[in-house]
């Protein structure tokens, strides 16, 4: 099982958290973007096959938003970070 360093609740449990999956930033000028520029953002994924940058949601804790990086081959916990989310 892993075990993530929140931020602000130290060290949780995988099971507090929902992994939203990978990490990536909004586009600038997102408005402009055509349609299959933006589905690309929101849907198509890389899985590269080295550490990826992940977004958790602390759901059982303080419900806050987390940049994670993760080592997909063992699965070890890099970094764990807060993320600012737009309101
Ligand atoms: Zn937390």
């Amino acid at each position: 099982m892993l075990q993530l360093t929140c931020p602000f609740c130290g060290p949780r449990s995988e099971q507090e958290f929902v992994c939203t999956g990978e990490f990536s930033e909004r586009p600038t000028q997102a408005e402009a973007l055509a349609d299959p520029a933006w589905a690309e953002h929101l849907y198509y994924r890389r899985n590269p096959d080295t550490p990826v940058r992940e977004l958790w949601w602390h759901q059982h804790g303080c419900r806050s938003w987390l940049q994670v990086r993760r080592d997909p081959h063992s699965q070890a916990i890099l970094d764990c970070q807060a993320v600012e989310v737009a309101p």
